[in-house]
């Protein structure tokens, strides 16, 4: 049914709302980092009930997806944009998680005062009223007829559409209770345009399961998605993998909470290990796990052969008593290391999750007892920190609502990286330094380097990519799970508990901020070009030939110049000999290229000398400035630069695509 054709019209927004940050500003970029998987879900289901026509045949269906964190919503334009007679909007704000309810509450009362039928849904509404019922801010909404939605809508979405074109939307749905069989439902759909506001557009994600048996306290997800495990067809994953392929998808994040437990893991590998081996389709993916995994026969060896490289384990504490106190108990302390050398084994990077908070911490006890063991002896590739945070769905939240325990009013700070409580071993303060410098130890330049010299070849520009990311977020002060690429703001687009700036006191601000970031990428360039240097070069054969070969003739020269010639004359005939023998064996030519193209090795005295002749510039001492020197020293910074950006494009490492798989 076309629009021209059709005798009404369902305009359908879906939207996944941001958050605001600390200054009331809505959090977006111009690149994002994870697309949101809610949102592809929605999408799916949306053109499905299109193309099956549900709410009749003459009936027009228009769909706009939005990702707020890669797109600035304005609520009069879309609402004003292609407005006809008798088109009915229906506003869906999506996967609502606690830190980004009061942003999507703010998103649906100007949306609702626009005329639009509101819906809400996501684990904050869902978890809230699941496990402590109503609560003020949510029917706050409901009173201004928004409609709340809770659990998942795989088997009613015909339903409330039919509803929102009839004008009788009721005020809350609730299907937690009713959880959908996911095997044939629609898979999520990632359209190129939205994976294009990504930095990494090639990539797509599915949740091929949801729900997870274990039961930690902390989590929220086994209260709204279940303990019992729902899983999506294999067929169907490796149909929309196939197709995907063909639109430009050559990586994937399976977003399932715990793949290790999808009761067709095995079936879903086996069909990726087919597309790989038989059609060609080299995709790639990353999996979140329990800490078991490595245990369950085959998993790890199929996931490689599958395409893994990377895999999330939600490790959260070295201390036992933490662990235990949160029902954490399928974590076992002395497995940690059997299960990182066992996915290294297999060539699969390994990224653990630890939250930070637990009533067994402090800030020495996290600092310089867990961090250390955990970067000196467990040694995962990636390390992500998060904050306790008491989530509304959680075991832990609905308790210490029971107990009174006091938690913060403003659910903005429910993002795990804001003390949202009180901690009883720790200030605010100490909880949140603490929290930061996990983040700056993990990743400070010699822990970095030790983890690319252990990592394999195929990993090696992967974990590169993601330390560039992570780093990135630091300067954006941020979580890396909500940063993106360069920071967007707009002054008009402020909570409105804040006020709206000056355009003068908005425009000196940015200015000093957008400089401030500017500043940061330069040195995160050299710092990442000089991590490079101290890494990959080493890994190259031809560079350990030419290494040898130097120190080689440097043994020769110093004994010649000590005068200890009975040394130097036999070395220099060997010398000539094994250099003979490597002509012999082509590989001469090969080290002396090595030699010529790889003299650098670091870039500290590159740096060096920069910063002194900058000093005797700034000086005005401009005879002391070494010309020769200096044009030597521009050559090599030419050639440096040209040499890691070469790499780092040849590697592929900002596409994902699948070509170290
Ligand atoms: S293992 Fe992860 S998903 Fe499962 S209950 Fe624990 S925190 Fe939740």
């Amino acid at each position: 049914m076309t629009t021209a054709t059709a005798s009404r019209t369902l305009r359908i927004v879906l939207i996944k709302p941001s958050k605001y940050d600390d200054e009331g500003y809505v959090i977006r970029h111009w690149k994002g980092t994870l697309p949101s998987n809610t949102l592809a879900a929605l999408m799916g289901l949306t053109q499905d009930a299109q193309e099956r026509q549900v709410l009749g045949s003459d009936v027009a269906v228009e769909i706009e997806m939005w990702d707020e964190t890669v797109h600035r919503i304005r609520p009069d334009r879309i609402m004003k944009r292609g407005k006809r007679e008798g088109m009915i909007d229906l506003v869906c704000l999506v996967g609502v998680q606690t830190n980004q309810y009061p942003r999507a509450s703010d998103l649906a009362k100007q949306f609702a005062g626009l005329g639009a039928k509101v819906m809400l849904g996501g684990f904050h509404v869902s978890g809230t009223i699941e496990m402590i019922g109503m609560t003020p801010e949510i029917q706050e909404l409901i009173d201004l007829g928004v409609t709340i939605v809770c659990g998942e809508v795989e088997e009613h979405w015909d339903e409330l559409l039919q509803a929102a074109l009839e004008e009788r939307l009721e005020p809350t749905y609730n299907f937690v209770d009713d959880k959908p069989d996911l095997f044939e439902k629609p898979i999520p759909l990632m359209p190129k345009r939205y994976r294009n506001r990504f930095t990494f557009n090639h990539m797509a994600t599915i949740d091929t399961s949801r729900g997870c048996p274990f039961n930690c306290s902390f989590c929220t997800i086994i209260n709204v998605q279940g303990r019992k495990m729902r899983w999506r067809s294999p067929d169907w994953i490796a149909k929309k993998v196939r197709e995907n392929w063909a639109l430009g998808v050559t990586h994937y994040f399976f977003v399932d909470d715990n793949l290790a437990r999808n009761k067709s893991w095995e079936q879903i590998f086996d069909r990726l290990i087919e597309l790989r081996e038989s059609e060609g389709i080299h995709l790639t993916f990353m999996m979140q796990v329990d800490l078991l995994s490595h245990t369950i026969p085959n998993f790890v060896e199929k996931a490689r052969r599958a395409g893994c490289t990377q895999v999330f384990l939600g490790m959260e504490s070295l201390n036992p008593a933490n662990l235990a106190d949160s029902g954490k108990n399928q974590n076992k302390i002395s497995d940690y290391k059997v299960l990182i050398d066992k996915y290294r084994a297999h060539e699969i990077a390994t990224h653990c999750g630890y939250i930070i908070g637990f009533d067994g911490d402090t800030y020495d006890s996290v600092i310089s007892h867990d961090l250390l063991q955990l970067m000196n002896e467990v040694q995962p590739d990636q390390a992500s920190f998060f904050m306790m945070t008491p989530l509304p769905g959680s075991a832990d939240h609905k308790r210490w609502t029971r107990e009174g325990r006091p938690m913060d009013k403003d659910f903005n700070r429910y993002d795990s990286f804001h003390a949202a409580m009180p901690h009883p071993r720790m200030t605010a303060e100490q909880w949140t330094q603490a929290y930061r410098d996990a983040w700056k130890t993990f990743y400070n330049f010699e822990n970095m380097k030790g983890i690319l010299q252990r990592s394999q070849d195929r990993n090696y520009f992967n974990i590169m990519k993601n330390f560039i990311w992570y780093k990135n977020a630091l300067i954006e002060g941020e979580h890396p799970m909500i940063t993106g690429f360069f920071r967007r703001k707009a002054r008009l687009e402020r909570r409105p508990t804040f006020p709206i700036e000056s355009r003068w006191t908005y425009t000196r601000r940015r200015t000093r901020e957008v400089g401030h970031i500017l500043k940061e990428w330069v040195k995160l360039y050299w710092e990442m070009q000089e991590l490079w240097l101290a890494t990959w070069p080493q890994r190259d054969q031809r560079v350990q030939l030419a290494k040898q070969h130097i120190v080689r003739w440097r043994d020769i020269g110093r004994n010649f110049v000590t005068l200890r010639w009975h040394r130097s004359l036999p070395q220099f005939f060997m010398r000539v000999a094994l250099t003979g023998r490597e002509r012999l064996l082509g590989k001469s030519q090969d080290a002396i290229d090595a030699v010529r193209r790889q003299a650098v090795y670091s870039r500290r005295t590159l740096n060096r000398h920069w910063r002194q002749t900058l000093h005797w510039f700034g000086t005005l001492r401009w005879h002391r400035i070494d010309v020769g020197q200096t044009l030597v020293n521009l050559y090599r910074e030419v050639k440096v630069n040209l040499w890691f950006l070469a790499h780092i494009i040849k590697s592929k490492a900002f596409d994902a695509t699948g070509r170290m798989g």
